[in-house]
């Protein structure tokens, strides 16, 4: 259980016929024409949606979208989100285009209970991102409560996702944030064990405070993706060309000294001249990469050791995809990962997925819904993993 208040705590008349202002993770893609590509993030928020519903409350919506320079820009508008979540949540969902004006706050109160509104996105404003106390204050004139569901978002602290929570009460979590917290939080506080992390991706000096947080904690930390040649660099071997960070070699023999024991790298790995020449690539022993080529995923081997590990533990956290899984066959590893770890859910293990690429990864091998729970927050997961505090959350009514 999360020690914030979520809107399961809320006495009905908490919720009927009240304004809910809703901070959801609605920062998706569209294509040219303004169709929302991927609603992963769409569907995650829509068990806070209609449970708030169903409560009678009146929903109203806010989110950012990309990165506009705080200033309205078209390419940015939730407009096409709207049409979306009508779609999903077979029913009309108002959008109106203003944030924090007064158009904005009688389009709130012209709601009735159990309708729906989507306002527009929150970094059109300047004082979003700077956490601007005179727009938190507006905002909190769209609502009655405050619910956050952005995970994806937790960790800045901004207007819509901190600011806001000081002048709005109650200010509880959505189902989604609960469920993110919930997963995570207990991987870090009580795992099932053995309890195996699994780091990937492309550089070491992203992910190195995760590192330094998880080895303490878990029972063996598996290492692949372009992360492994920094450490094989720290151990002397020739990296040829793959990507290393030579700034970060020092880190990695420091680590290896003081954790080699729960540190496992990859024993082999999938080399090639470049990564447009994939019919060239082949599989070398860890010491054998060639000084003109370069590692793009971890070998057979290391994907047979891994699925090994992954079988025995009773709790899997993996983040970082293990090569570079954009490009075929350097997705071998990845897949190969996301297998197991698809069958380790169904022996009854714990799988939790972290990181946008690695979640893109599962989603795109079809294994999302075979996994314990997948991450809707790349970045967010990580800081909750190196042990900060998210503003987003903090700034939430504890539970009483
Ligand atoms: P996540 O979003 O899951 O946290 P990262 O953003 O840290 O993952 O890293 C993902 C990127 O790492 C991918 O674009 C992938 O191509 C790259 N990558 C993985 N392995 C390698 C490698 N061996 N060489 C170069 N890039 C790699
Ligand atoms: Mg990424």
């Amino acid at each position: 259980m999360i020690s914030k208040r979520t809107i399961r705590d809320l006495g009905d008349p908490e919720v009927r016929g009240k304004r809910a202002l809703v901070r959801v993770d609605f920062n998706v893609p569209l294509d040219e024409s303004g169709t929302v590509t991927d609603d992963t993030r769409i569907r995650a928020a829509l068990p806070t949606i209609d449970a708030l519903v169903a409560k009678g409350a009146r929903v109203v919506l806010v989110s950012h979208l990309g990165r506009p320079k705080a200033k309205p820009e078209a390419k940015f508008s939730l407009a096409p989100v709207a049409k979306r979540l009508a779609e999903l949540t077979k029913q009309p969902v108002r959008f109106v285009p203003a944030l924090d004006s007064d158009e904005a706050v009688a389009a709130t109160q012209a709601l009735r209970a159990g309708e729906i509104l989507l306002l527009e996105n929150t970094r059109f404003n300047a004082g979003e991102e700077k956490n601007d106390d005179a727009l938190a204050k507006s905002l909190a004139r769209l609502g009655d409560l405050y619910v956050n569901d952005a995970f994806g978002a937790a960790h800045r602290a901004h207007a819509s996702t901190e600011g806001v929570a000081k002048h709005l009460k109650p200010a509880v979590a959505g189902l989604l944030m609960e469920r993110e917290l919930e997963y995570l939080g207990a991987a870090l506080s009580d795992p099932k064990r053995p309890f195996i992390a699994i780091l990937g991706g492309a550089k070491i000096s992203g992910k190195i405070d995760v590192i330094e947080a998880l080895l303490p904690k878990v029972d063996g930390l598996l290492v692949g993706g372009a992360m492994a040649n920094t450490f094989y660099k720290a151990m002397g071997l020739e990296t040829g060309k793959s990507l290393v960070e030579p700034d970060r070699v020092e880190l990695a023999k420091s680590l290896l000294d003081r954790a080699a024991y729960r540190l496992t790298l990859p024993h082999d790995a999938v080399v090639a001249p470049a990564l447009d020449q994939p019919a060239a690539a082949h599989a070398v022993k860890r010491d054998g990469i060639p000084p003109n080529e370069a590692m793009f995923d971890i070998g057979p081997e290391t994907v047979q050791s891994y699925a090994r590990a992954i079988a025995a533990a009773k709790t899997i956290l993996w983040n970082g995809p293990m090569g570079v899984f954009e490009t075929p066959p350097f997705d071998a590893g990845t897949t190969a990962v996301a297998r197991a770890m698809a069958e380790a859910t169904a022996n009854g293990a714990t799988t939790i997925v972290g990181g946008g690429d690695s979640a893109a990864a599962v989603t795109d091998a079809g294994l999302e819904t075979r996994m314990s729970h997948v991450s809707t927050g790349g970045g967010a997961s990580l800081e909750f993993l190196e042990g900060k505090p998210l503003p987003g959350v903090e700034a939430l009514e504890d539970r009483r």
